[in-house]
């Protein structure tokens, strides 16, 4: 059975790298059928809190990344925070002891410190040298008499390489020799990271670990556990960096680098989901565009790509537009209508004028908060104004001014209003027959029309705007425009 596990240490906030590790699990392990794991690591009790595991989740359920096992569900294999399993960990750390994978070291802090030292000036490897690894019983009891201090070490090979294939990256090897034996239990009976990670995955019937590339350190550890412990190794698959785009490692300084600043700038979950997926993965098609179903369908571990992926805010932003424009009618209209309510720019929710507003304006829309500027852009055509204005007046050419006058009094007269009174087919009547009079068609008649009306060279398609400020007018269901 395919069981994988999505394993945050709760100090912080879910960052896009940590929700595309999150991601790629869920995927595996839906497109497989099996199970989706979500583990809390909390060994790092300084640093670990409640409200950072609690935004974890809402971060991860804002996405759609619903876990089969872990915090708020439970499952077999619980408790899912390795603060509660401490018990475990000692129970196999004992285990260890008596196989002699692993004994008591009883080097003082100075102690190791000195060594580590003289390593250096030597120039050899930071392995452990100190006499623990190869004490006689007798020298073990009279320590254990004395009460000194012991952490549990793990007895390395002191030869030979270890190898694993991973998933993605195929055949990774490191030689053992300059490893040296590692801790796996402070003296305060602290069960150590790596040991932990190793006996959760085993005790908890991983199948298939995934996770960021900057953890291949800590599988040769895990590797070593697992072996001496007598567990099946589960597969691994280590997924590349994200880069920022200057190919340096993604961090803070680069920008919103957290799933939860994405979704207060506005941005669908779906738009991310699909955007991280594409982090390191792809269908072998052109196409880009996916729902968290189809990308369930087409994942395939085998297509992850081993080298890092840039992360391309503006690309993520374009993605967003393209799920944002793919919602169903009502439901942009909800989220469009209630963000123009909420911002002051409409008075009152009025259904049908912002289905009308989103069809004309959403190919200019990447963001739900970008309508507010789109329809704040359209609403503050100056209309009327821009003819009646001196500062206009002046920029209007001289070879317009014709057009310019006629255009007032057609507004002075009120047929312009008139027209769009009757929708698009009055508007267009009007068009025509202004044209006809002032001798323009085309070009040489919509150019100026824009410009004196609405005060910019280019925007949505006039008709249609300008019998939206008109409704808009009559409707009263605008908030008077600033500037
Ligand atoms: N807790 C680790 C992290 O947050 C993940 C460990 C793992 O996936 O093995 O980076």
């Amino acid at each position: 059975e395919v069981r994988v596990r999505f394993a945050p240490s709760p100090t912080g906030n879910l960052h896009v790298g940590g929700a595309r590790t999150a991601l790629f699990n869920y995927l595996f392990a839906r497109s497989k059928g099996g199970k989706f794991v979500l583990r809390i690591e909390d060994t790092d009790l300084e640093r670990s809190t409640r409200e950072s595991e609690e935004a974890v989740l809402q971060d991860l359920t804002w996405l759609g990344l619903d876990w089969d096992e872990g915090p708020g569900v439970g499952g077999d294999y619980g408790p899912y925070r390795q603060s509660e399993r401490n018990s475990l960990y000692k129970k196999y750390a004992e285990k260890l002891l008596e196989s002699g994978h692993v004994y008591r070291c009883f080097c003082s802090s100075e102690e190791l410190e000195k060594m580590k030292e003289i390593a250096k000036l030597k120039q050899l490897p930071p392995v452990y040298a100190g006499k623990w690894a190869s004490a006689t019983d007798a020298e073990v009891q009279e320590e254990l008499e004395k009460g000194t201090p012991y952490t549990y070490r793990f007895r390395v090979p002191k030869e030979g390489s270890l190898k694993i294939s991973d998933l993605i990256r195929g055949e990774v090897s490191w030689n053992l020799d300059t490893l040296g034996d590692f801790v796996i239990m402070r003296s305060n009976g602290q069960p150590v990271y790596n040991f932990c990670v190793t006996v959760d995955d085993a005790t908890m019937a991983i199948s298939h670990v995934i996770r960021a590339e900057e953890h291949l350190p800590n599988t040769l550890r895990q590797a070593l556990i697992y072996k001496a412990l007598g567990f099946t190794m589960p597969y691994f698959a280590h997924v590349s960096l994200i880069l920022a785009p200057d190919r340096s490692k993604l961090s803070k300084r680069h920008g919103a680098t957290s799933v939860g600043q994405y979704r207060e700038m506005g941005y669908l979950p779906q738009g991310m989901v699909n955007y991280l997926a594409l982090l390191g993965w792809g269908d072998g098609t052109e196409n880009e565009f996916f729902t968290l179903e189809q990308l369930v369908e087409k994942f395939s571990i085998d297509r992850v790509n081993k080298s890092g992926a840039v992360f391309d805010s503006t690309k993520l932003r374009w993605m967003n537009g393209q799920h944002l424009r793919a919602l169903p009618s009502e439901k942009m209209t909800k989220l469009i209508g209630e963000r123009w309510k909420g911002t002051g720019i409409l008075t009152e929710l009025d259904g049908p004028f912002v289905d009308e507003a989103i069809q004309l304006l959403k190919d200019g829309i990447e963001l739900v908060t970008d309508s507010d500027k789109v329809l704040s852009n359209l609403l503050s055509y100056p209309l009327h104004a821009t003819l009646t204005s001196t500062e206009c007046k002046a920029v209007i050419e001289d070879k317009l001014s014709e057009v310019a006058a006629a255009l007032l009094a057609a507004f002075d007269g009120g047929e312009i209003l008139g027209a769009l009174e009757e929708g698009s087919a009055g508007w267009q009547k009007w068009v025509k027959s202004f044209g006809k009079a002032q001798k323009r068609k085309g070009k040489s008649l919509f150019m100026p029309l824009r410009v004196l009306l609405t005060g910019k060279l280019h925007g949505p398609e006039m008709g249609s705007s300008m019998i939206l400020i008109y409704k808009a007018g009559t409707l009263g269901i605008v908030a008077p425009q600033a500037g």
